[in-house]
């Protein structure tokens, strides 16, 4: 064996109810929060402030997708102006994100109360938009240091939500089987985080308040984010981050659609990272792709590019853009061979048994 592992120490308070320990957990970090939401999670972010009382120095509810500049400049001008010394980010992605470019700017703590399977609360990677254009980085300062989950915060997350950032947390774990730096200590979340959430989803969607599931899904995204948050992604994530930012394609949905054929293009030259997918979703290594598209049309999700709304003719252009700067992939990428992927994801069809090496 061989290899470099780097922890990246916080703290997970987990378990239904836990959003009653928000202040506790708090007081360890500051004495003055601004509790940052969207205006969609605006009744939560005031339930929050009335449970840190005094703590609660403002609730700004004003926070949007992608991380605008300018909701960043608005919200640090309260921020000093308040003197607050903690920020608590309550909600999905965006509302973590904007504790993240916040905490860049100003090394504030962060408490993160995760009301998504999206994951970011247990990474270092920030995202900050600009002028349309999105820049990502990584610096541990940006890392939640205290995180509650607290399985009844996902009981109104839509359907649709639940399915895709769910589907988009496997991708996670999935890719981190295979990464540059995989080690075998985030392979195990990886294959644990994989079991958890394809376990999970389809019990929730049958029968809604079923907790057990629900705080279930919610390990699996906490594994997922860990995976996320400490080695490279490849292919699969590439692929969707070209689709969702050339041809605007949604980004839960496109991570849906591809990954069982992006681990259908990398199985040939990943036979440990499929043992350990079968062993999770409980199937052959060879059917590892077929499984995860059966996951994901059961639970009613899009399984095909072009459900998503991008035309044929374009995914020349998906092709070249995908393969024109060089990245880490375990199988090398040609144009010709995801080209042929896309042509799969574009029509839809389970993908067939994969030659596992
Ligand atoms: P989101 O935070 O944008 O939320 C989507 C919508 O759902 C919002 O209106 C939100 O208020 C609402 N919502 C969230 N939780 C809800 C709940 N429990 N009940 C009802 N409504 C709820 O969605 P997301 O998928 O969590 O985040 C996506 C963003 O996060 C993207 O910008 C993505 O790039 C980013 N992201 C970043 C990282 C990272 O490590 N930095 C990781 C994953 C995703």
């Amino acid at each position: 064996m061989d290899f470099h592992y780097v922890s990246h120490a916080n703290r997970v308070i987990f378990g239904q109810g836990k959003i009653k320990e928000t202040k506790e957990e708090l007081a360890k970090l500051g004495k003055k929060a601004i509790v940052l939401a969207t205006p969609e999670q605006k009744d939560l972010a005031n339930e929050v402030a009335e449970i840190i009382e005094e703590l609660c120095g403002f609730v700004y509810t004003k926070a949007v997708q992608h991380v605008p500049v300018e909701t960043v400049i608005n919200a640090q001008a309260i921020v000093e102006k308040e003197k607050i010394d903690v920020l608590l980010a309550v909600g999905g992605g965006s509302s973590i994100g904007l504790a993240k470019a916040l905490a860049l700017n100003t090394s504030l703590p962060i408490l993160a109360i995760p009301t998504t399977y999206a994951g970011s609360e247990m990474t270092p990677v920030w995202g900050l938009t600009e002028n349309n254009l999105k820049k990502t980085g990584t610096n541990m300062i940006v890392k939640p240091k205290t995180v509650i989950y607290d399985s009844n915060l996902t009981l109104t997350l839509p359907k649709g939500l639940t399915v895709t950032s769910g589907m988009n947390a496997i991708a996670h774990c999935a890719e981190g089987l295979y990464a540059e730096n995989a080690n075998p200590i985030v392979s195990l979340f990886a294959e644990d985080g994989v079991r958890a959430l394809a376990s999970s989803l389809p019990r929730i969607l049958e029968k809604p308040e079923d907790m057990e599931a629900r705080g279930e899904a919610q390990y699996g995204t906490m594994l997922g984010g860990m995976v996320l948050g400490s080695v490279g992604m490849a292919l699969h994530h590439k692929l969707c981050h070209t689709l969702g930012g050339t041809f605007n394609l949604p980004h839960a949905e496109t991570h849906t659609v591809i990954l069982p054929y992006a681990i259908q293009y990398n199985a040939s030259h990943i036979p440990k990272a499929m043992e350990a997918l079968a062993r999770a979703l409980n199937t052959t290594p060879d059917d590892v792709p077929g499984a995860l598209y059966d996951l994901s049309s059961s639970l009613g999700s899009h399984t095909s590019l072009e459900a998503l709304g991008i035309k044929e003719i374009e995914l020349d252009k998906a092709a070249e853009i995908a393969t024109k700067n060089p990245y880490y992939n375990p199988r090398p990428v040609n144009k010709e061979g995801i080209r042929e992927l896309l042509q799969y994801a574009f029509e839809g069809k389970r993908p067939e048994l994969a030659y596992v090496k």
